[in-house]
Order: structure tokens, then C-alpha cells, then sequence
């Protein structure tokens, strides 16, 4: 006989969650998902219940879920989907479709930042330049300052991300094994402004693993991309996630016994790393260690490498 809900005791369990010791319905599960992401952003004060949050969705099951379940955790906040076109082709459009379904479904203010359009060149252009092995990290870094640009025009002071569980924890280790501290710091759930006039960045997931917000798509019918980036790779994150999995496979609650000691550690941390000495970039005016901001040089890289395609010239 199939085993019976923990919680409601009648509907048939479809969902085992070993680290909880549960087995939940379809229903007491979404009912679940959504008190754990209530129950984070209270514990770690990440905005208040009648605040304007900006949500950033890439159109992937992580921040597709998490807008979801953050409308259903506070219906009263006014949330608004921050979402960058990075104009890859065959990728970018499907997942800007998916999250335009789902703003309409919830009834959410979108904003949109159309690198194409609004900067004239996508990240595909990277292939022509230094970062042609390294796509990824140059799409990170004009992913996170567009994220900020998009928060101001949506005047929100809070930026929640998709970051779930095993992101956290796997960035732990390869931040961990790289003696990189900063960045480990930076894993912390409440990211403080750099300068002021920036946002605070929550990570209402922290507590959720991954394949949870996958089950919390398919039950709440969310739209999701189903397209995975061509520019996409497995890295040392990837061989992390498999370390992780495999230290889990006898202990369900790993993941969150690293994440509480992670926690206990930000403080002592913090107070041994040193905080960068920012000013202003004499570009775009966003914080930068140097004089030009990390954003703004492979912009004027990847225009440069269009330059010299449009001419004909060889290739960088
Ligand atoms: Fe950007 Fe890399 Fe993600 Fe593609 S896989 S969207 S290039 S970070």
C-alpha cells in the first residue's frame, strides 16, 4: 500500500524529503516549499512583508520557482521580475517567452534589460574575443551589474536571486578549497549594499535544494526553460555538485549541517576579510576597485571585437 502524507494524513505521499524525515502529498509539499521560503526571508530579516522586491528570473526553474513561491509567501509585498536578454541566440528568446508567461500568470511587473537593443552587441560576441573559453564569466559579470541597473529602474532596494542549496554549498567548496574568503563571505544570505544607493541581495532559497524547485515548477505548473545554453559547460562546480551528492548519499542532512556551520563562521570570517576600497567607475559611475569597472572593460572589449569583425579584420 502506498505510504499516506505526514503532514495531512490522507492524500497518498508522492514526495520523500529524507533530511526532514517526511513523505508529503503534492499539496502539503508546495505548502512546504513555500513556508521554508517565508520562514528564511523572516529568520534573516531579507525584506519586510509589504516591501517592493525585485525578483531576478533568467527564465530557469531556480528564480522561475522562487518568484512563484515568494507571491504565494507574501502576497501582500509588490514584486517585480527583473530579467536580462542576453540575445544567445536560439536560448535567449525561449527563455524570455517563459518568463513572460509566468509574470502574466502572476500578475507581476516585468522589467526587461535587452542587451542587443539597449548596448548593441550579446553575449554570444564574446566567442570573438579573450573570454571565447571563458563565456560564462564575462555573462556573469554583465549579468550581476545589468541585475543592479534593472533594480534601479524598478527604484526596489532588494534583489532576490535563485540561489538555492547545493549553488550555495557547491560555491562554498570551490570558494573554500581556493582560499578565496571574499567571495566565501559573499555567499551569506543578506548581501549588504557595496556603496549606498545599491541593493541588498537576499537569497530566499538558500534553505531549498535544487531538485525541490524543479518539483515545485511541475505541481504549481510553472513555466520553465526546457533549452540549455550553448555556451553552458561542465566545470569544477559541476565535479563539486557530484562531491556533494555522493557525501550525501549516507548523511540526507550534509548539505545543511555545511550550510549551518557556514553561517556560524560569517562572522569570524568577516572580521578577517578585508573590505575592497571602492570609488566610482569613471565609465558607468557603479562601484569598481579600479578605475573602470570590471563591466565596463569587457563591454568595451566585446564592442571592439565587433568593430573589427563588421571591418573584416582578423579575428582577436
Ligand atoms: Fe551566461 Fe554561461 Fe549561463 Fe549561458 S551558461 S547564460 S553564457 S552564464
Amino acid at each position: 500500500m502506498p505510504a499516506t502524507c505526514s503532514r495531512c494524513r490522507s492524500a497518498a505521499a508522492e514526495v520523500n524529503l529524507p533530511y526532514a524525515k517526511l513523505r508529503l502529498c503534492a499539496r502539503c509539499f508546495k505548502d512546504f516549499y513555500t513556508n521554508r521560503i517565508r520562514r528564511t526571508v523572516e529568520d534573516f530579516k531579507m525584506f519586510r512583508s509589504d516591501d517592493r522586491v525585485g525578483v531576478a528570473v533568467s527564465g530557469g526553474k531556480d528564480s522561475m520557482a522562487l518568484l512563484h513561491g515568494l507571491k504565494e509567501a507574501f502576497p501582500a509585498a509588490e514584486f517585480v521580475a527583473l530579467h536580462v536578454d542576453l540575445g544567445i541566440r536560439g536560448y535567449s528568446e525561449h527563455c524570455r517567452e517563459k518568463v513572460e508567461e509566468l509574470v502574466e500568470m502572476l500578475d507581476v511587473e516585468l522589467e526587461v534589460f535587452d542587451l542587443q537593443r539597449e548596448l548593441g552587441f550579446s553575449i554570444d560576441d564574446f566567442k570573438d574575443t579573450l573570454y571565447r573559453r571563458k563565456v560564462c564569466s564575462a555573462c556573469g559579470t554583465i549579468k550581476r551589474h545589468l541585475f543592479e541597473v534593472l533594480a534601479g529602474r524598478a527604484k526596489t532596494r532588494v534583489l532576490a536571486t535563485g540561489h538555492n542549496l547545493d549553488d550555495v554549498v557547491s560555491m562554498m567548496l570551490n570558494n573554500f578549497f581556493n582560499r578565496n574568503w571574499s567571495q566565501l563571505v559573499r555567499l551569506k544570505p543578506v548581501l549588504e549594499p557595496l556603496m549606498p544607493n545599491q541593493t541588498f541581495k537576499v537569497k530566499p532559497l538558500i534553505k531549498t535544494p535544487e531538485d525541490e524547485d524543479l518539483l515545485y515548477c511541475l505541481y504549481s505548473e510553472i513555466p520553465f526553460r526546457e533549452e540549455n545554453c550553448p555556451h553552458a559547460h561542465v566545470g569544477r562546480l559541476r565535479r563539486n555538485r557530484e562531491t556533494l551528492e555522493y557525501l550525501s548519499k549516507d548523511n540526507p542532512n550534509f548539505k545543511y549541517q555545511m550550510l549551518r556551520t557556514f553561517l556560524k563562521l560569517i562572522p569570524i570570517l568577516e572580521g578577517h576579510v578585508e573590505k575592497p576600497k571602492l570609488r566610482k567607475c569613471e565609465v558607468c559611475g557603479y562601484p569598481s576597485s579600479s578605475q573602470i569597472c570590471a563591466f565596463c572593460r569587457r563591454v568595451r572589449i566585446v564592442k571592439e571585437a565587433r568593430r573589427t569583425r563588421n571591418k573584416g579584420e582578423p579575428r582577436l
